[in-house]
């Protein structure tokens, strides 16, 4: 950390802690997060964060449609203190097809926590949010959860994390009892013994029974055959498996693992005390290509995800800023580096799902929910001091495209607003087709989901009614080089938001068909000014 912050700041950073849970659906992400708020008493009760379909009111989920569906879309971030230490939980949205969103997400972290279900291992959305992390080098945590349910061998599991994903994954803790009939952990570096206790719903944290292997008490809480079980895997695991190194976990080449049942709040008060010890705290930021910007004195900051019309009490945008340096107060003038704009932060949110309060100050790793005048995209810096470098956001090609129509035309102002607030928020990508007659754009998406979140919120919060006509293209790529407006290509021409062009292809193969034709011009599957 820089000598010249002041014991204040330094004070602050040291206790702060900023992350994500990476997850594929149904892993335990809402769960996971409802019980680390239920340790931090940000909440009373286990429930009240994330109630899913046909239960009450949420706090994180908070769109109409994903309360119907049960699926969680939009990220808000979730702080609260735990033996005086300060939690950011950004949270991600879970679906597989919402996904720029969630990487965005990802930038904003300085370390993140892969959850696994320990019967399913490693799925395909845990692999996508991985690599994320794992380009930006950011340390990662691993719980296996769901462990009181029939599960892959420990083993099995480890081993597949370091096949499929190549970290190298060791165990902190080991489970006792045949998979499915979970008895407890055993804690590796303490030998403590935590026995496993079901208590009624989940909703208060459990009361742990913990003792070490060798107490003469411990022959009446594991049987015979579980303790033979535990002492013939123990070897294994001290013989085959490397020692943990906080190096190389802090270079993202090794993960912790810790074997939990988030339903039952087990295994997460000793997780959460060492995942304090070692996630990196917010001095430790780094750029999307592993770069760490210098620590400064000066407050700057990045806005890592822009969020229309969040709250129907207040109709307005949010733009989520991460504090990357010094201290942020209220009424600040900061500079915007993309304009050059000098611009007054009188409005500074905490944002706990659907409740929002004024904050006066915030320190290197808090989120901060700023009105957006229409001026913030993601990526933008904000800053006091020196020009500062932050990740460069990662942009993915589109594989969907279709043409929207507006069925009733009267609408047609307050459709053209929907389509550039959601574009430039990047719920989908509007992708301009200067030959089209009717400036009818193409709506490019990642993933099937975001033309549905587009779809219903242009009908919610913009009352346009929209249909798509689906475009036969499977791939894209962003030119750089000199077009030639007649040039007669065999791909579609497109221009992304800042009139960057973009190539559309009917699938892969035609795609590298073109590239290998054009040696004069180069694809690339993001902006290339990125
Ligand atoms: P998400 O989609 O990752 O947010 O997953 P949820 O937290 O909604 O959990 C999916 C399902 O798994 C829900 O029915 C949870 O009650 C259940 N679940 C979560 N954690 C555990 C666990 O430790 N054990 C068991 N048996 N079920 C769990």
């Amino acid at each position: 950390m820089s000598e010249n912050l002041s014991p204040e700041i330094q004070q602050e950073i040291v206790r702060r802690r900023t992350f994500a849970i990476i997850s594929h659906p149904d892993a335990g992400k809402t769960t996971l997060t409802e019980k680390l708020l239920l340790y931090g008493g940000a909440i009373q009760r286990a429930g009240m964060v994330t109630q899913k379909a046909n239960r009450h009111q949420t706090v994180s989920d908070w769109m109409d449609m994903e309360q119907r569906r049960g699926i969680s879309i939009s990220s808000t971030a979730l702080q609260f203190d735990y033996n005086d230490v300060c939690y950011n939980l950004l949270d991600t949205p879970g679906h597989q097809d919402f996904s720029e969103d969630t990487y965005r997400t990802l930038l904003a972290v300085d370390s993140a926590i892969m959850l696994l279900d320990a019967a399913k291992g490693v799925e395909p959305q845990t692999i996508k949010l991985f690599k994320v992390c794992r380009e930006r080098g950011i340390p990662i945590f691993t719980i296996i959860n769901k462990m009181d349910r029939p599960s892959l061998n420990p083993f099995e599991l480890l081993e597949e994390v370091e096949k499929v994903l190549g970290i190298l994954a060791i165990p902190m803790t080991w489970p006792i009892g045949e998979p499915g009939d979970f008895k407890g952990v055993y804690e590796r570096d303490t030998r403590q013994v935590h026995m496993y206790q079901r208590t009624s719903g989940g909703q208060w944290k459990a009361p742990v029974a913990t003792s070490g292997l060798e107490d003469p008490n411990m022959a009446s809480i594991v049987d015979e055959h579980d303790r033979n079980l535990l002492d013939e895997e123990l070897e294994m695991v001290d013989e085959l498996i490397h020692p943990f190194e906080k190096d190389l976990f802090l270079e993202g080449e090794m993960t912790p693992v810790f074997f939990a049942c988030a339903i039952n709040n087990f295994g997460l008060d000793n997780f959460l005390d060492r995942f304090t010890e070692l996630a990196p705290h917010p001095a430790d930021l780094r750029t999307v290509k592993g770069e760490k910007p210098a620590a400064s004195a000066d407050f700057s900051g990045f806005i890592y995800k822009i969020q229309a019309n969040m709250n129907k009490a207040h109709r307005d945008r949010v733009a989520f800023m991460r504090v990357a340096t010094g201290k942020f107060e209220k009424n600040m003038t900061v500079k915007h580096l993309r304009s050059g704009k000098k611009v007054k932060l009188s409005f500074p949110y905490r944002l706990f799902g659907q409740k929002r309060e004024i904050i006066e100050e915030a320190y290197p790793g808090d989120i901060v929910g700023l009105v957006n005048p229409g001026l913030f995209r993601a990526g933008d810096l904000l800053t006091v001091g020196k020009d500062f470098q932050i990740p460069s956001f990662p942009r993915f090609p589109p594989e969907i495209f279709c043409r929207i129509r507006l069925k009733d035309m009267t609408h047609n102002k307050s459709f053209r607003k929907g389509l550039d607030q959601l574009g430039e928020e990047g719920v989908v990508q509007v992708l301009q087709d200067p030959r089209s007659h009717s400036r009818l754009p193409v709506l490019a998406a990642v993933g099937e989901l975001q033309l549905e979140v587009f779809k219903e919120r242009m009908l919610e919060e913009y009352r346009c009614e929209v249909t798509f006509d689906r475009l036969d293209y499977g791939a894209s790529r962003w030119i750089k080089g000199t077009i030639e407006p007649d040039g007669g290509y065999t791909f579609t021409l497109l221009y992304d938001e800042a009139e960057r062009p973009v190539a559309l292809f009917r699938n892969e193969w035609h795609m590298n068909q073109v590239v290998g034709n054009h040696e004069d011009l180069e694809f690339l599957p993001h902006p290339p000014d990125f």
